[in-house]
């Protein structure tokens, strides 16, 4: 399958100042991350809060701009495209926030706030945009009567249907989910994954959808990505990462899924610590410090990611061939 959006030696770095010495230093959100989504395909992003996850969909659809690396979209790179040629390229790139209800305006109504980004970037005619409105909110699972009501009437799951709604006005073909389904209670996050998947493969989408909870991921995915401190650590198709993990980072991950009886005990690595700061992090593999397995040469040298077989890629030294 063709790719849609590939991203190469991606970095985004935010310079903090200079320390007392002089020495400037940056937050190394995300650092020289490569990866692809092809179309029709939805890949996972996992990883602890602060480890960049959210950094990286925002730098691909260029809301951050990249510190180095390349974005593709559709074989283009538009790394550098100006302001003027990304604004057409956006209707084809859209977001869903973690909170609806801080991303709509509360003096708007839902007709209104899923009508914007049709205005902004005139994908549809004056005339036609109530119709399409109504559609978009019959697809998401609202009634039309609901269509001259404000944010602050719906319940948390609605209000995610509505920016569902909104981030599909203009006919995207990739969208970033952002912690879409984080804040909503398990039963609403099984609603709206469901209603994702199901608009995913109506609207032949491309998705990057991004969690810090690998049982999330799980249910949606195509393809996983594990993200630690900036870096991937692990990528391979879905049943592989859960099959079969290898990071001692993602079986940590796995681990911290609750399992439905709470007499069963599942067995792994546990996470122990925080994440380390994104400034200055750990030299060579970024996840020595909360590693049972570190040994000398991790401290020392970057693993890089490599593929191990079939399409499994890991970067840690105990994968090395
Ligand atoms: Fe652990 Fe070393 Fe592998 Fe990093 S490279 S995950 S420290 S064993």
């Amino acid at each position: 399958m063709e790719k849609l959006v590939e991203v190469r030696n991606l970095k985004k770095w935010f310079w903090t100042g200079k320390t007392l010495l002089g020495k400037k230093e940056s937050i190394r959100a995300v650092d020289d991350v490569s990866f692809y989504i092809k179309r029709r395909e939805i890949l996972g992003l996992v990883g602890e809060s602060g480890c960049g996850k959210t950094t990286c969909g925002k730098v691909i659809l260029r809301i951050l701009e990249p510190t180095a690396g390349s974005i593709y979209f559709n074989n283009r790179d538009i790394t550098h495209l100006k302001r003027k040629e990304m604004m057409k390229l956006k209707e084809k790139m859209m977001i869903i926030y973690q909170d609806p209800f801080g991303s709509l305006d509360p003096r708007m109504t839902i007709g209104a706030a899923i009508a914007e980004p049709m205005d902004v970037h005139g994908t549809v005619p004056k005339k036609e945009r109530k119709d399409r409105v109504i559609e978009l909110m019959g697809k998401v699972g609202l009634s039309e009567e609901q269509i001259n009501r404000y944010p602050h009437e719906f319940s948390g799951g609605q209000r995610q249907r509505i920016g569902i709604a909104r981030a599909l006005a203009t006919g995207p073909e990739f969208l970033v989910a952002d912690e879409s389904v984080s804040a909503l209670d398990v039963s609403i996050q099984a609603q709206i994954i469901n209603l994702l998947k199901d608009l995913q493969e109506e609207f032949g989408l491309s998705l990057l959808f991004i969690a810090h909870d690998l049982s999330v991921i799980k249910h949606i995915s195509d393809r996983v990505a594990v993200m630690y401190l900036g870096k991937i650590v692990e990528m391979a198709p879905r049943r592989e990462v859960f099959a079969n993990p290898k990071h001692p980072y993602t079986k940590a991950l796995l681990s911290a899924i609750p399992v439905p009886d709470p007499g069963q005990r599942r067995r792994g690595e546990i996470l122990m610590g925080d994440v380390p700061s994104p400034i200055n992090p750990p030299s060579g593999c970024r996840f020595h410090t909360r590693c049972d397995h570190v040994m000398e040469i991790c401290r020392d040298k970057e693993p890089e990611l490599i593929d191990s077989e079939n399409s499994h890629y890991i970067a840690c030294y105990l994968f090395s061939k």
